[in-house]
């Protein structure tokens, strides 16, 4: 690992997308952050700075991510591409002893588990969070805490049209501490095989957890949990009104990454 120093040397990954562009910026906001590097498939060659509507800063874009890691001295990389690069970019960072802090979606446990193993073996720190909202992870907290006085629940997750995956890896992940809050299964429903007549009318399904998935331009990321019991129903609901509403976590990631053990620290509940 490169020596935890007073500045952060922080590289973004994914620099020129929707999320990159709000993290450089929340990056240079910073005193104790300094952005090395920026790496994208877009945009190659241009100046990171000018690309997020600030004053150039002489780092150009690369689309050669180790290169761009070893040559910036960078400690620390953030991930925001598409969730069929993730894994690879992730395996590139630590192999490079650089610790990511990781945005992007699409992981499954077997893929978290891989680069905990090879995370832990290189002793390399790593944070992996599908939400990096305080307010998303409330919503989780609150949804683990009803999971056990309720007898059904759907989510509804909404994201705008641009999004690569289906379902987000927020409802994933709300459906996983559900399960694991609530210990015993859900009641089978009431209507064990409804004559569908559309098909994906009732979402996709983990262990009797529904979720379903809308996609629409205008929308940014938000999720409703929706709890039913008998004549009662209760729902939480988190908006992400803004990409800003993630850059806290993401600016807390990068700054506590350093300082945990080797391996992944997955979701950013574990952080706070
Ligand atoms: P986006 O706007 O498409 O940005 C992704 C950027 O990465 C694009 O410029 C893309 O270029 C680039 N890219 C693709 N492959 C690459 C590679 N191999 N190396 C370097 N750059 C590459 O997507 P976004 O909306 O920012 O979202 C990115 C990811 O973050 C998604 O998985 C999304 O679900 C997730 N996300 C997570 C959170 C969270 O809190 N954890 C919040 C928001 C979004 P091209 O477009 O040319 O492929």
């Amino acid at each position: 690992m490169a020596r935890k120093s007073a500045i952060v040397q922080v590289a973004v990954v994914g620099a020129c997308g929707r999320m990159g562009k709000e993290v450089v910026k929340g990056i240079l906001s910073r005193h104790n952050f300094q952005l090395v590097a920026a790496v994208d498939v877009r945009e190659v060659g241009s100046d990171i700075g000018e690309i997020v509507g600030s004053k150039p800063l002489g780092i150009f874009v690369s689309d050669d991510l180790k290169s761009a890691l070893k040559e910036s001295g960078a400690q620390v990389a953030v991930d925001f591409t598409h969730p069929s690069v993730v894994f690879e970019n992730v395996k590139a960072m630590i192999e490079c002893s650089v610790a990511p802090v990781v945005g992007t979606t699409g992981w499954t446990e077997e893929k978290v588990k891989a680069i905990d193993r090879l995370a832990k073996r290189k002793k390399v720190p790593a944070v992996i969070a599908p939400n990096f909202a305080i307010g998303a992870v409330l919503m989780m907290k609150f949804a683990m805490e009803a999971a056990k006085y309720f007898d059904k629940v759907e989510i509804i997750e909404l994201h705008h049209d641009g999004k690569a995956d289906a379902p987000s890896g927020t409802a994933l992940r709300t459906a996983q501490l559900i399960l694991h809050a609530r210990k015993e299964p859900f009641p089978e429903p009431k209507v064990k095989h409804p004559e569908v007549l559309l098909e994906g009318a009732l979402g996709g399904e983990i262990k009797g957890v529904r979720i379903h998935s809308v996609r629409l331009p205008g929308l940014i990321a938000h999720q409703e949990v929706i709890f039913g019991s008998v004549g009662q129903v209760l729902t939480i609901r988190h908006d992400s009104l803004s990409r800003e509403s993630f850059i806290p976590g993401v600016l807390l990631a990068i700054e506590k990454v350093l300082s945990l053990p080797p391996g992944v620290v997955f979701g950013l509940e574990n952080l706070l």
